[in-house]
């Protein structure tokens, strides 16, 4: 074991595809545990946005490189109010919407785009105080390979479908999408983020399957708080 294995703060590492529950379980979890949650969507749908702020076309290449590099420069994750500001501007208000997980998407099929974005995810993650659940795609294949502990979490499309819809609701106000278009734009985006070359979305061989489609909000924390006192990560 080297020093950086017995400094580092515990990683669980948490995938799964969009309306599964990620976020909204891992944030609560996290709180209560006094963790600290990294959405590492965000950081994917802040590069979409932040790339259609600046007119710069989402698949190409240098232009992108440019968007990467102002990114880099003046992002700024702050995990205690969970709010990420690019430069002065608050994007977070911004993050949750239709355009912007379109927009993550398709900047996340970008080498360039992973590559750049792997050093935020690993900072964020290994800065935490205490433990980090870190959510995405290629958490427990890519990212952390080494995570102490790795779950798929899925839900079926129908319910991921419903859970969106009330989250973007929430987010942006009445919306004209229906439900049946929400989980058109799911299902394109399952195929997307599983059938991509670079980083594809997989179940990791070593990760439980946590299935939330018939478990509310409240079972849910519970089971995943479970599974990680199980593991020895809490007490
Ligand atoms: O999780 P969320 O819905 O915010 O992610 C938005 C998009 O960002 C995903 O559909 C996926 O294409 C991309 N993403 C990714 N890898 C991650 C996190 C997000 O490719 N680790």
């Amino acid at each position: 074991m080297n020093i950086y294995s017995m400094t580092r703060p515990k990683i669980v590492a948490v995938d799964g595809p969009a309306g599964s529950g990620k976020s909204s379980i891992c944030a609560t979890v996290c709180r209560d545990l006094n963790w600290s949650y990294v959405n590492t969507g965000a950081l994917y749908r802040a590069v979409g946005l932040l790339a259609g702020d600046r007119g710069v076309p989402l698949t190409e290449g240098p232009a992108l490189s440019r968007v990467l590099h102002e990114f880099a420069e003046s992002a700024r994750w702050e995990h205690e109010s969970a709010r990420l500001f690019v430069g002065v501007e608050d994007f977070t208000p911004r993050l949750n919407t239709v355009e912007a997980g379109n927009a993550a998407s398709c900047v996340a099929k970008m080498p360039t785009v992973r590559d750049a974005l792997m050093p935020h995810q690993r900072k964020l993650s290994l800065t935490a105080p205490r433990g980090a659940i870190v959510d995405g795609r290629d958490i427990g294949t890519v990212v952390f390979p080494d995570a102490d502990l790795k779950i798929f979490m899925t839900a079926s499309l129908e319910q991921r479908a419903m859970r969106r819809l009330k989250q973007i609701e929430k987010a942006s106000g009445p919306t004209e999408f229906s439900h049946d278009d929400i989980m058109r734009a799911i299902a394109l985006r399952d195929q997307q983020d599983s059938q991509r070359d670079s980083a594809p979305m997989r179940i990791a061989d070593d990760a439980i399957v946590f299935d939330t489609s018939h478990m509310n909000l409240e079972m849910a924390i519970e089971s995943l708080k479970e599974l990680l006192r199980a593991k020895g990560l809490v007490k």
